[in-house]
């Protein structure tokens, strides 16, 4: 049985994504900030590499290694760039990226030596097509997805896929906020006119983890209903 690892999946996007695997039979491992009793799920924050190291630890503590890793805790953060603080700018780089790929480096050794490691990154649209006031998180979702193609170049010999998924507006707590006209406006420069469900978002990552997807490598899959063609 693949053992996989989701980070931020104590709720929204990783927590759909770890309900649909744990029914198709992979060993999930969750994680997030909030307590949780469940003995697969590791409460930790992800604010520095001693985190990041203690979460690869606890999951070390649990199982034999993590096959495949599904990238997903992340802060959004709407602001002008004039009002942006150093803080903010640490922590989002931080979580939403330097994270990530430490995280990635910590899973690799065993992923090449089992000849088999599945990575997925969750970025945003933000980061493919930019988004007015949200310059700090579009700029660590778009590293997301240049980190993705060269990883996938250095590990395309070792059957190591890394792929990363550009969600649009996505019904979790990251936008349920967003209400009466401003959830009006976005709805309406969505070309499906809504918001995508995070089941959508997990039923991707199931297949980008699947055998069938082992020549999808490097690739960054805007899930967003349509929003990255046009409005
Ligand atoms: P969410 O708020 O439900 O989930 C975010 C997860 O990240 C939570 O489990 C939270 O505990 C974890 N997290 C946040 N800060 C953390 C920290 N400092 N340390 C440890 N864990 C932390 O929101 P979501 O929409 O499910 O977000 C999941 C991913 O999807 C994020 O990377 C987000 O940027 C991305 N995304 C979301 C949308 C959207 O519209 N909801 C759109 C594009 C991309």
């Amino acid at each position: 049985m693949k053992n996989v690892l989701i980070t931020g999946s104590s709720s929204g996007i990783g927590k759909e994504t770890a309900k649909l695997l744990k029914d198709k039979g992979y060993n999930v491992f969750t994680h997030g900030r909030r307590e949780i009793n469940n003995p697969c799920y590791i409460q930790a924050p992800l604010n520095s590499f001693e985190d990041v190291k203690a979460l690869y630890d606890k999951v070390l503590d649990l199982s034999g290694g993590v096959d495949i890793l599904i990238n997903n805790a992340g802060e959004y953060l709407y602001k002008g760039v004039e009002k942006t603080d150093i803080e903010a700018i640490k922590r989002l780089t931080f979580l939403n990226q330097t994270a990530p790929y430490y995280l990635i480096s910590l899973v690799i050794p065993s992923m090449k030596r089992n000849k088999f490691g599945r990575i997925v990154n969750i970025s945003s649209i933000s980061g493919s097509v930019g988004e007015a006031y949200a310059s700090l998180y579009s700029m660590t979702k778009s590293a997301l997805y240049g980190m993705t193609k060269s990883l996938a170049l250095e590990l395309a010999g070792d059957n190591i896929t890394v792929n990363s998924i550009s969600p649009g507006w996505v019904e979790t707590n990251l936008t349920k906020d967003i209400q009466g006209e401003e959830r009006a406006e976005i709805i309406d420069v969505v070309p499906q006119r809504r918001f995508i469900e995070p089941v959508e978002i997990a039923n991707l990552i199931l297949y980008l983890i699947s055998e069938e997807a082992k020549g999808l490598t490097g690739q960054n899959i805007n899930l967003c209903a349509g929003l990255s063609v046009g409005s």
